[in-house]
């Protein structure tokens, strides 16, 4: 199933470019377990990938020439985009092409020897629904790139730069996390990483052995108020840090929380979009989710995964209560898979819509998902879109 998907992407690259491509590649979306808002303030994640996958069919060019194509761009049948490689320059039109341009950008000013390329892409991951399309589709290209001009670069280091594209030529602020997540995660496992210094451990999760679900509740909703509210968050996490003396909030023990909370004032008063938290809620969320994920994997690590289901849902409602990057969708969410009989839930991602994640027991699976669509219904929201997640493979090279 998986090459015949190869076998297609491979075919529809030979109808847009007219020749069969080099190879094809494939990378992840992913959902993060637990650590939300902590990969901006050096602390810990969490993610595993998702089945669904950006696929990169792709071939160099010796002419300077990149010219990039998408199945899932927005518009009927799509269009080549041409980009010449010395004419990139970051932040420029904004579109999709923007991306994997991006890739090729931070690859060139980091001095390595990339040259042009044709990629058509095809992808399942759900775009915009906070499961990463955005590094699938980064990562996908870096891997791509990587074996066509026979870089050897390591996982980690492909994660950075794809991460460095979506920073500073994309223009979006992100943190490491989902890049990584991509490049690197293995399957039946969720990946453990320090994002202060990158260290990584495989924590094997595997739910089907132990009668487990992880459903993914996709709500379809983006809410508007996310861009500024994120940069907002960030900059009130750096705030609190310099009030605190420290380099980042990672740096505040959580036996320490509650002496650093006194200290702290309650300011800055004007923290930005309506509603955001102030600085004490915003570093007791940082300290907080950080002690959750080191809990999460003593949990694992003691063979007892259905002892995470309260922390997961204790992270919910510090991310809606003190960091304030939920929304009325993902708390229903929540709330009905609790009422439901879910071991856990929470919102994943950046918030303000996106998508939760539901830890059940496989044999209520059903039951709880059906709950969810029942309260949306009565709330007058749009079906949400509910899926498992398996924990599946990183970026890998398919044909
Ligand atoms: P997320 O990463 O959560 O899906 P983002 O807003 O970060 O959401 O990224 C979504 C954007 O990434 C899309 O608007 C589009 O520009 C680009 N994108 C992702 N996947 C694809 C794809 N397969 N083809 C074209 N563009 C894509
Ligand atoms: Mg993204």
């Amino acid at each position: 199933m998986k090459d015949q998907r190869a076998r297609h992407t491979a075919e529809r690259f030979r109808e847009v470019y007219g020749a069969a491509p080099a190879g094809v590649w494939a990378a992840p979306g992913r959902v993060n377990l637990i650590g939300e808002h902590t990969d901006y303030n050096d602390g810990f994640v969490m993610p595993l990938a998702l089945p669904h996958t950006t696929l990169a069919a792709a071939s160099p060019r010796t002419d300077g020439v990149l010219r990039v194509h998408s199945g899932d761009d927005g518009s009927a049948g799509g269009q080549i985009a041409e980009l010449r490689l010395d004419a990139l320059r970051p932040a420029s039109d904004g579109g999709w092409a923007a991306y994997p341009a991006g890739v090729v950008w931070a690859m060139r000013e980091a001095g390595l020897p990339v040259g042009g390329a044709d990629l058509h892409y095809d992808s399942t991951v759900p775009v915009g629904a906070g499961l990463s399309s955005s590094a699938a589709l980064e990562v996908a290209t870096a891997l791509a790139l990587d074996d066509l001009y026979g870089l050897g670069l390591s996982r980690q280091r492909l994660a950075q730069l794809a991460q460095r594209a979506e920073n500073a030529f994309v223009g979006v602020p992100c943190g490491i996390m989902d890049q990584t997540a991509a490049a690197c995660c293995t399957e039946g496992h969720a990946l453990f990483l320090d994002t202060r210094d990158l260290a990584q451990r495989q924590v094997p999760f595997d739910l089907a052995g132990e009668g487990l679900r992880l459903l993914v509740v996709d709500t379809r909703v983006k809410h508007e108020l996310g861009d500024g509210a994120y940069a907002q968050r960030r900059a009130l996490c750096e705030f609190g840090a310099r009030a605190l003396g420290v380099h980042a909030l990672r740096d505040v023990q959580y036996a320490q929380l509650p002496a650093a909370l006194d200290g702290l004032a309650t300011g800055p008063a004007d923290g930005g979009p309506a509603g955001g938290p102030d600085v004490r809620a915003a570093v007791r969320h940082v300290v907080t989710e950080n002690r959750r994920v080191e809990e999460v994997i003593a949990r694992l690590d003691a063979g007892d995964p259905r002892a995470i289901g309260p922390l997961l849902t204790d992270g919910h409602a510090s991310l809606r209560d003190d960091f304030r990057v939920s929304c009325a969708e993902l708390d229903l969410a929540v709330a009905a898979a609790g009422a439901a009989g879910a071991l856990g839930a929470r919102m994943t991602g950046g918030g303000f819509g996106g998508s939760a994640v539901v830890l059940v027991e496989e044999a209520a699976a059903d039951a709880v998902a059906g709950r969810i669509t029942q309260a949306f219904a009565a709330a007058g929201h749009a079906a949400p879109r509910i899926f498992p997640a398996v924990p599946g493979a990183g970026a890998r090279r398919l044909v």
